[in-house]
């Protein structure tokens, strides 16, 4: 069977683990937590970056240092893993769905300005399959209505957009190392923090809502409770994982474009005949080859090609349910055209709307290594 998935074993992962385990410092923040972050920091070109306990964290951590309140709205595409809003529907968010792209499958930048309104703290551009959003049209609203863009790069890592690494454009990235994501320590993530103003802050909330690290870096005398925080920094042992994965980051992207071409071209001849859609990379976009996916007409040609390649010894799944259309995304969030009744009436928009985020327009992926 070719699987989904399978996670990276660079087969150093052992030797980390048990130089941890004579280092007897199992707790965050040892030497192998250090490597990765100061290895993300020299790949990603970021100011800080700090390993979490998953992506969901990193996100989290996000929103409270976006000082995000009960009534504060985020926007995000609704064409994303549930996390990305959680993480601010738990500080009291209101999420606003903006519609996609059907191309990238990401944010339309064109549609974000009207989803904006007083109450916007923050946008989360999601950059899916590891394809980048528009993020100078994003900047360049964040700047000019004074909000925060904290990016979903969960699936974006070693990725570029105009030769800048996805994560690092915002003022704020989040990073995932779940073992479905190109690097892994089964569950891990970063935080990037590419804006000076969250620097400090980020290392208290990551610690509990102590100074521990400036006490541990002997700035002061004692540590104490000084903010709100959780226990967002993963065990020495899973970064001692993550670091051999990350060692082979060069490599892995190489083998992934190389069988992500593979696909393309063999799966071209089926794009011409108009039988299924394949991705589309922008010209200012670098992807990592996170996944390929195909589009297919409708969900029960989706089930059949399910089931024909199962037969055939091939494991795929599906993504997602439009977050505005699933129980929890109608009580937390709104799309953000029903503010304007009469907008849903125009043909041209209403045919975007199913298309991108409805029944019709179905993704079936597969990752590539
Ligand atoms: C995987 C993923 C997450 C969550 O990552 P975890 O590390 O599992 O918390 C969030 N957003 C997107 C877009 C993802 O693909």
């Amino acid at each position: 069977m070719i699987l989904f998935n399978i996670p990276l074993v660079t087969g150093k992962e052992i030797g980390y683990i048990q130089q941890a385990i004579v280092n007897k410092k199992f707790c965050g923040d040892g030497s192998f937590t250090k490597k990765c972050n100061e290895w993300l920091e020299d790949h990603i070109k970021t100011k800080k970056a700090l390993l979490t306990t998953s992506c969901t964290h990193a996100l989290e951590m996000a929103a409270i240092l976006a000082d995000v309140q009960e009534g504060d709205e985020v926007i995000m595409p609704s064409f994303t893993f549930v996390t990305t809003a959680n993480a601010f529907v738990l500080k009291g968010a209101k999420v606003v769905f903006v519609d996609i792209r059907p191309e990238t499958m990401n944010v339309d930048e064109t549609k974000i300005e009207e989803a904006i309104t007083d109450k916007t703290k923050a946008i989360i551009p999601v950059h899916y399959a590891g394809i980048c959003c528009d993020m100078d049209v994003i900047i360049e609203l964040a700047k000019k209505y004074n909000f925060l863009v904290i990016e979903d790069a969960a699936q974006g890592i070693m990725a570029n957009y105009k030769g800048k690494a996805l994560g690092s454009i915002g003022h704020i990235g989040c990073y995932s190392f779940h073992e479905t994501k190109n690097y892994t320590c089964g569950e891990g993530g970063a935080i990037l923090i590419n804006d000076e103003r969250f620097l400090e802050r980020a290392e208290i909330i990551r610690e509990k809502g102590t100074n521990r690290l400036r006490f541990l870096k002997g700035q002061v005398d004692k540590y104490t409770w000084v903010d709100i925080g959780s226990s967002y920094l993963p065990s020495e042992l899973n970064a001692a994982f993550l670091y051999a994965n990350l060692q082979m980051a060069e490599e892995v992207k190489k083998k992934r474009l190389y069988l992500w071409n593979r696909y393309y071209v063999n799966l071209e001849k089926l794009k011409l005949k108009g039988s299924v859609e394949l991705p589309y990379i922008p010209s200012h976009c670098e992807h990592n080859a996170h996944m390929f996916y195909i589009k297919l007409k409708d969900i029960e040609e989706r089930q059949n090609v399910i089931k024909f390649l199962k037969d055939n010894g091939i494991q795929t799944v599906f993504h997602y349910i439009p977050l505005h259309s699933s129980l929890a995304g109608k009580r937390f969030g709104r799309f953000f055209v029903e503010r304007t009744v009469a907008r849903l009436f125009k043909p041209a928009f209403t045919k975007i709307i199913i298309e991108c985020l409805g029944e019709k327009c179905i993704i079936m992926s597969f990752r590539s290594c």
